[in-house]
């Protein structure tokens, strides 16, 4: 876990504006800046986890309520046809921003593998 000053954290604490779709105590979800599908959502939870390599086994309770609330907010954006969840981790994985963070893809047919 990490204290670390992000965009993520700038966001949840409302210092840059966020496209927000959904927001609970633990968690916040909101519109990716650079949408790779016609719906593309960030979830992210409040505490400050960098990665999920960092996450610990007492983030278990929190871990599966951003796993649910991904399948939340695909159902209230109307993804009955499927989406795909997605986690970068780390530099070998794609990750830009050292904040946890769920992508939620939909609104098209994804292709497999990703790049
Ligand atoms: P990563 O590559 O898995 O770390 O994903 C980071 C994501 O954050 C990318 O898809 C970016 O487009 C997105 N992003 C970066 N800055 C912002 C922002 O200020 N608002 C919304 N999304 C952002």
């Amino acid at each position: 876990m990490t204290n670390q000053e992000t965009i993520f954290s700038k966001i949840i604490s409302r210092e840059i504006p966020a496209d927000i779709v959904y927001e609970d105590d633990l968690a916040l979800a909101f519109r990716d800046v650079n949408p790779q599908a016609p719906v593309h959502i960030l979830v992210i939870p409040k505490q400050p986890i960098a990665k999920l390599a960092d996450a610990e086994y007492g983030d278990r309770d929190l871990m599966g309520h951003l796993l649910l609330t991904v399948k939340l907010i695909a159902e209230q954006l109307g993804l009955s046809n499927g989406y795909r969840v997605v986690i970068n981790n780390g530099n070998d994985g794609g990750q830009t921003v050292d904040h946890l963070h769920l992508h939620i893809l939909g609104g098209r047919h994804m292709k497999w593998p990703p790049g």
